[in-house]
């Protein structure tokens, strides 16, 4: 069998302690999931998950100890930094319960979940979709995959962005309005869950502009450190 056009290539994530790699089929982000972030962005208290996704292929992946580089994209005046746990799925399953969650979780990430903010705040105003504003080309910078069996599972920890040196975000993971285990639940009720699916969850407050030059650190506790260059 042949294919009538070049097939895409699968993107896949490096795996801490291990020459193999994590092959991504899906992106689910989950939005506003801390509490000083929904603030923030205008809206309060807790109000139930809600998602949306990225192409796998917008995934950058970056090696361990090497600076990953997005190219500023088009359209857009005003692109976001968002600093979040990535969660990879590495064994399916739908209507997934809070207490089985974590045996479904094959390890975690640090992520970037670049925004075109502009275009994101203009589809919110107009009730379009967020696509052009989340989805775009290299929007999700990821570093190396820790296996949940060297991490043990996360559930607090600090998380942290710095651009340039200076500090945009800093928080903790057990600030997650939605923690990772009830975000596994709430996802794998609308869809089916499979290996290979990453779940960014969510970014704390500071959400801020980079430009062209910009260099962003990203750190989670346990998982090492992620850098990010716009060019
Ligand atoms: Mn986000």
């Amino acid at each position: 069998m042949a294919y009538v056009v070049p097939a895409p290539a699968i993107v896949s994530l490096p795996v801490v302690g291990s020459a193999d790699r994590f092959p991504v089929r899906r992106v689910y982000c989950v939005g506003r999931n801390y509490e000083a972030h929904a603030k923030e962005m205008g809206f309060t208290g807790r109000e139930p998950p809600f998602f949306f996704l990225k192409p796998a292929d917008a995934v950058v992946p970056v090696p361990a100890g090497s600076v990953g580089e997005i190219a500023y994209p088009s359209l857009t005046k005003d692109l976001h930094h968002e600093i979040e746990l990535v969660v990879a799925i590495g064994q399916g399953g739908r209507d997934i319960a809070v207490a089985d969650a974590a045996k479904h979780i094959y390890g975690y990430a640090i992520g970037l979940d670049m925004t075109r903010r502009d275009l994101q705040g203009e589809m919110k105003k107009q009730g379009r979709p967020w696509c052009i504003g989340k989805g775009f080309d290299q929007s999700a910078p990821i570093g190396p995959v820790t296996p949940i069996a060297k991490s043990g599972e996360i559930t607090k920890g600090a998380i942290s962005l710095t651009v340039n040196g200076a500090s945009r975000q800093a928080s903790d993971i057990s600030m997650l309005i939605w923690n990772v285990n009830e975000v596994i639940a709430h996802l794998s009720a609308a869809w089916e869950l499979a290996p290979g699916d990453l779940i960014m969850t969510g970014t704390p407050e500071g959400v801020a502009a980079v430009v062209r030059g910009d260099r962003m650190h990203g750190e989670i506790a346990g998982l090492g450190a992620l850098d990010v260059a716009v060019r």
